[in-house]
């Protein structure tokens, strides 16, 4: 029996080529290996040529706009293209952190082999935690010991090896093989269990089969506290600029306006924040506090307008701190157009961009809407003020948005948890 490896890899030149090597001294030789590279730099692909000599491998190279790579979870689209090219009975996924112990694929056809009712099977494997420096922090094994109905959130990718005479099933009942919407960066290995589990279930075979590391660079960490989205409003630094996000745009400006205290720049992955198109920069950025004659009266500019706090009773109402409120000159101020007025009474009209507590949880007032806010985000994002409770005829006074939480809570939120044990076999992609 042919067994088809499709193998995702993107720029781990330190892993990438114990990964191979654990391929070519597999104990069992009738493979093929299909290397999905994803636009590495040269160091992983100066490590990959050696092994094309062997003809069992072969290199697929994409190149992805960086501001296109987060528009899909890119191993689940280059494990969508593989299984249009796979010629083998069985099919297996590999990560360029992870290796095959020398008889995972020997062990694993022979199941197939001596089974034919089994069309899924998975194997326990070892998780190995490294730090920077590739030295392992902490380790445990995934068990594989129960035959599995609901696969998900229990089986990694890379400990699993199924028929590929249930691809065109999968195909015709959800029109793709993978799930490579963004939010499943995550757990698009779950969702393809999902519909695996819809035809089969997972055989288990004790043995640990593969070691897979996890590292600080790991795209898993990326989206663990981070929204698809910035918020707009936030404040990043690249290489000891500053720019913030306005209106969906990344937009230059001074450093005067960053407050170790009051205004916090962030550092967001590249990746995250090369999908923002550059723009014009700003003389004053948004959501600050100004005043243009020494306190008599405050503005906040906010979506490039000026709106009048009511009274300075209301600028400390919204939890501003004396030390974020920035004078300007009042040509600078009138060059700014006239927004709506703040004040927290008679009439509730709040500023943008503040975090309000209603019940348990914490809002973010974004363009008008109450969104709620997960408390990692709140931390990741450098919110520093309190956030302002709310009355209940104020919290109905506004729409409630779309919650800003972790991608991969968006993800989870498709899954009906109760069918999984996930304390179990902590899941991973
Ligand atoms: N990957 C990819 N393109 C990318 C980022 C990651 O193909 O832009 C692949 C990567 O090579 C790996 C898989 O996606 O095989 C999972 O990535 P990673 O190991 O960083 O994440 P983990 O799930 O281990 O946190
Ligand atoms: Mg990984």
């Amino acid at each position: 029996m042919k067994v088809s490896v499709i193998l995702t890899s993107y720029n781990k030149p330190d892993f990438i080529d114990r990964v191979l090597k654990s391929m070519v001294d597999q104990t069992y030789p009738h493979w093929e290996l299909l290397i999905m590279d994803d636009g590495s730099e040269e160091g992983t692909i100066q490590k990959i040529q050696p092994y094309l000599s062997d003809e069992r491998i072969q290199l697929y190279s994409h190149t992805v706009h960086p501001a296109k790579r987060l528009l899909t979870a890119r191993y689940a689209t280059l494990i969508n293209e593989a299984l249009t090219r796979i010629t083998g009975e069985l099919i297996c996924y590999l990560t360029d952190d992870t290796v095959y112990h020398k008889d995972r694929l020997l062990k694993m056809v022979d199941v197939f082999r001596s089974k034919p009712h089994i069309d899924i099977v998975y194997s326990s494997q070892r998780v190995v935690h490294v730090d920077q420096h590739l030295v392992e922090t902490m380790s445990f094994i995934r068990e594989a010991d129960h035959i599995l109905e609901h696969a998900s959130f229990q089986v990694d990718h890379c400990s699993v090896m199924h028929r590929s005479c249930l691809l065109p099933l999968i195909y015709e009942k959800y029109g793709q093989y993978w799930d490579d919407e963004p939010k499943h960066w995550h757990h698009a290995d779950s969702v393809f269990w999902m519909r695996l589990n819809h035809f089969a279930a997972f055989f288990p075979l004790k043995d640990v089969l593969d070691t897979t590391y996890k590292t600080p660079h790991s795209f898993h960490h990326l989206f663990s506290s981070m929204p698809y989205d910035l918020i707009d409003g936030t404040v990043i630094e690249k290489e000891g600029d500053y720019y913030q996000i306005a209106d969906g745009k990344l937009h230059g400006i001074e450093k005067r306006w960053i407050n170790e205290k009051n205004r916090r720049a962030i550092r967001v992955p590249l990746l995250c924040e090369m999908k923002y198109e550059m723009k014009e920069k700003l003389a004053v950025p948004n959501y600050t506090v100004v005043t243009a004659d020494y306190g008599k009266t405050f503005f906040y500019i906010e979506d490039q307008k000026k709106r009048r706090f009511a009274s300075k009773r209301d600028v400390q109402y919204f939890q501003f701190h004396p030390k974020e409120i920035y004078t300007i000159s009042n040509d600078q101020l009138q060059a700014f157009e006239d927004g709506s007025i703040i004040q927290a009474s008679p009439v509730f009209s709040p500023p943008n961009r503040r975090l309000f507590k209603w019940k348990q949880d914490v809002y973010l007032l974004v363009h008008h809407t109450f969104c709620r806010i997960d408390p990692v985000v709140v931390k990741r994002f450098a919110f520093y003020h309190q956030p302002i409770k709310l009355y209940p005829s104020q919290f109905t006074f506004f729409q409630e948005g779309k919650p800003i939480v972790p991608l991969y809570r968006e993800s989870l939120q498709e899954f009906d948890m109760s069918l999984y044990q996930t304390s179990g076999r902590k899941h991973s992609s």
